[in-house]
């Protein structure tokens, strides 16, 4: 394996990764101090962003859903009715369980919703309403009664296309704040926005730091910062216009957005980098596609299919596309990623924008112990358990008391012993 380009900024990461730690805790204490004051002074600090209520009213959405053309919400909608579909196919696919599992005694789970999730739709530098698709609708998939969504303005005001995404998804009420603010709102709670009980949604470094802060006073669904992009390639599945063009797709997202190439061709890794470039010369968000690709790309040329599968475990990247001979090689052996991209017919702007699957996906190497965003993170798998005659009792209540025993709880051994004297009509000695 050799590296043909390596990312140059993992010290400088570590140093802004610090940084924003210490901006978010401060940022939450502020919110969990002043309530609405905070979070009005900290929209007008961050996002020059300053109304009496970031409630949106039922006008103002109206009014962003008539900015939107016909084909523009036929657009939406489609989207919609695909991760619609997939979430209630995969809720289809989660059962509540009950067995009697030894003679007399029933165990079981149940799926029960979540009764509040608050959803961030990212804003800042692109207005992404394919966030409410993903959250807002998978939520209420799920059956969760009260969704709400933030959102910061974008360009001064909120956008209407990211507000009708909201609005058709189903959002409960809808607040245009953003960042930090937007987050510590929904968590922590304010006058004007009563808490919720997990936060979902992607967002940049410091919406997804203060989500990761508040874990523990609320659920979140994952870590999910600013994007990566990882291209397996080779040259039968691809050719240096398609790698490129899938890379510099998702650079684009930010300048701390890594994209990296990784393949068993010398000979496509330095065409892909020319074609880079070439499109960085002509792509009109290129500011932030070249910075992404200066600081956080790689090309990396491995030996074999299965050295590749073991590099791409180990960067456990948020999206992996993959274009070689055969990609189902990778679907079979690889452990650690997001969300698999298989073949060149298909690629991460379908996934991000319509196909129906999640795009609330792992970053930071969050997809060695998550997948993504999808409904059975609003659902609280919980268990109960029943016995049903009073020799199933007695004989559970003699290992337990043993076991108690054996740890020294005195309090929970005399739990199981007065069911074996009541049910078994026995006593234990202890
Ligand atoms: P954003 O909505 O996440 O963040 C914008 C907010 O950040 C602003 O409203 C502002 O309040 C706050 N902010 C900006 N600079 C700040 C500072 N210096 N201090 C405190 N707060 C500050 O929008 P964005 O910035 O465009 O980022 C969207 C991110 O979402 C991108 O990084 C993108 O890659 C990521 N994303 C991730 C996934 C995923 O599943 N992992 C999916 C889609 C998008």
């Amino acid at each position: 394996m050799q590296y043909l380009k390596r990312s140059v900024a993992t010290d400088v990461r570590a140093k802004a990764d610090r940084g924003v730690r210490d901006i978010v805790e401060k940022t939450l204490a502020d919110i969990e101090d002043r309530g609405d004051a905070a979070v009005r002074e900290l929209s007008i600090k961050f996002d020059g962003w300053d109304r009496e209520s970031y409630a949106l009213t039922p006008g103002e959405k109206q009014d962003c859903l008539d900015q939107l053309s016909g084909q523009d919400l036929k657009d939406i909608e489609f989207a919609q009715a695909q991760v619609r579909n997939f979430a209630q196919i995969q809720r289809d696919s989660m059962k509540d369980v009950e067995v009697e599992t030894l003679p007399g005694v029933v165990l079981g789970h149940k799926n029960l919703p979540l009764n509040s999730a608050g959803c961030y739709i990212p804003g800042g530098k692109y207005p992404l309403l394919a966030s409410a698709h993903m959250s807002v609708i998978t939520a209420k998939v799920a059956g969760v009664p009260r969704v709400i969504t933030c959102a910061p303005p974008f360009q001064g005001k909120p956008a209407p296309a990211i507000v009708a995404a909201q609005v058709l998804a189903g959002a409960d009420e809808i607040y245009a704040l953003g960042g930090i603010q937007a987050v510590g709102a929904m968590a922590i709670g304010t006058e004007s926005i009563r808490p919720v009980d997990i936060l979902v949604g992607p967002g940049n470094a410091f919406v997804a730091e203060a989500k990761r802060q508040l874990f523990g006073r609320v659920g979140i669904d994952l870590f999910a910062g600013p994007t990566e992009t990882l291209v397996i390639a080779d040259e039968i599945g691809c050719d240096a216009e398609l790698a490129a063009t899938d890379l510099l797709g998702q650079a684009e997202h930010g300048p701390d957005s890594p994209a990296i190439l990784l393949t068993t061709s010398e000979k496509l890794a330095r065409e892909t980098m020319a074609e880079i470039e070439r499109l960085l010369r002509i792509l009109p968000t290129a500011d932030y596609a070249r910075k992404a690709w200066e600081s956080y790309g790689e090309v990396i040329v491995a030996d074999d299919a299965i050295e590749m599968v073991r590099i791409a475990d180990d960067i456990a990247s948020e999206h992996v596309q993959v274009m070689t001979g055969d990609p189902d090689f990778f679907l079979r052996n690889m452990t650690n990623y997001g969300a698999l991209f298989l073949g060149a017919r298909t690629n991460v702007s379908f996934g991000d924008k319509v196909i129906g699957t999640n795009h609330t996906l792992p970053t930071k190497k969050a997809a060695r112990y998550t997948g993504g965003l999808w409904v059975g993170k609003f659902l609280k798998t919980c268990t109960y358990q029943r016995v049903l005659t009073d020799e199933a009792s007695a004989m559970i209540g003699e290992y337990c008391s043993r076991l108690c025993a054996l740890e020294g709880f005195a309090g929970h051994g005399e739990q199981a012993n007065i069911r074996v004297r009541r049910y078994g009509h026995r006593d234990i000695p202890y």
